[in-house]
């Protein structure tokens, strides 16, 4: 993980981090986005998602997973159960990276405060984080297929790491794969 944030829980919130980010500056994506996309959801989410970066379609709407990744965790939500207006989804880094570049790993510790400030508030009883860089840049993790499909106990708080769901569009053998781990993911839940 980059760094804890010192912000103060009590006094922080979701739409001021909100503010913050669809003005911010602090990194040169912001000179080639359209629109920031802070996240959505609800701050009392029991589960957050976090994927990589806003993609094409979410740069141009400024929302989180609405492009054709977005579907397909749609998609898989809803079998698992799980309704995606009550969870918190957002990225690591908020602005999208050109032609959809892996955010460079300075761009994605400047980003990072707002997404520690974000977890502390919502404080979820299960982290998932969707895919490789999303997997490094928290749990300075590797190998996604060696360690998907579980919960990861860190710093008094409980990830789940499964496949980003972009990754199915390119390889249709992975849906089961994502099937199965939200699956999982929305019994625990229920069980918490
Ligand atoms: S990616 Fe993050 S740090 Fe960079 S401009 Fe966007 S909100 Fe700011």
């Amino acid at each position: 993980m980059f760094f804890v944030n010192k912000h103060d829980k009590n006094i922080d919130s979701i739409e001021q981090i909100r503010s913050e980010v669809l003005s911010c500056t602090l990194c040169n994506l912001s000179l080639t986005r359209i629109k920031a996309v802070p996240g959505e959801g609800t701050p009392q989410s029991k589960i957050m998602f976090i994927g990589e970066a806003p993609g094409f379609v979410e740069d141009n709407m400024g929302i989180p997973f609405v492009g054709t990744a977005g579907k397909i965790l749609d998609k898989y939500l809803k079998i698992a159960g799980i309704n995606r207006s009550e969870v918190f989804i957002t990225n690591i880094v908020k602005c999208r990276p050109p032609k959809n570049r892996v955010p460079s790993v300075e761009e994605q510790k400047t980003c990072f405060d707002y997404l520690s400030r974000q977890i502390n508030i919502i404080n979820p009883k299960i982290i998932c984080l969707l895919g490789r860089v999303s997997f490094e840049a928290i749990l300075s993790g590797s190998s996604i297929l060696q360690n998907r499909g579980k919960i990861i106990e860190r710093n008094n708080k409980k990830y789940f790491v499964t496949i980003h769901p972009a990754a199915i569009i390119y390889n249709k053998k992975l849906s089961d794969i994502f099937e199965k781990d939200l699956i999982f993911l929305g019994t625990l839940i229920r069980n918490i």
